[in-house]
């Protein structure tokens, strides 16, 4: 990925809402069942709420039943990075954006076919760019 994002945390608390701030780059989650994204079935593409780059499609969206969104692709590969993510006492990969780091949310292998990939994504990391 060309033209990655490299901005203090000081400047990304200023610039964000403090939930966003908070689950983006302070490695939060949302309340399950709480993001505006959960249950939507509208078209589009999923963008970074922070910094805009494609990341989901909603061709790809399902219902985990989770409380979170949903997907079982990225849109790119390239869009997003992984890491190991020891936090919680289990070992998990955590999913972030790869132009600007925003952490979006999770990757688990329980998913649906074909790709049995789950993306577990907090609604806040997101902005849904409809399609018409
Ligand atoms: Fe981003």
């Amino acid at each position: 990925m060309k033209n990655k994002i490299s901005k203090t945390r000081e400047k990304w608390k200023k610039e964000l809402p403090p939930d966003q701030f908070e689950i983006c780059f302070n490695h939060g989650t949302e309340p399950a069942f709480s993001g505006k994204y959960n249950d939507c079935k509208e078209k589009g593409v999923y963008i970074c709420s922070c910094c805009g780059t494609k990341l989901f499609s909603s061709e790809t969206k399902f219902d985990s039943g989770t409380g979170w969104p949903s997907f079982w692709k990225a849109l790119e590969d390239d869009n997003i990075s992984y890491k190991e993510d020891t936090g919680v006492g289990m070992i998990r990969t955590e999913v972030n954006c790869n132009k600007c780091g925003a952490h979006l949310g999770h990757l688990f292998n329980d998913g649906p076919q074909p790709t049995n990939m789950r993306y577990c994504i907090n609604s806040v990391s997101l902005d849904l760019k409809k399609m018409e």
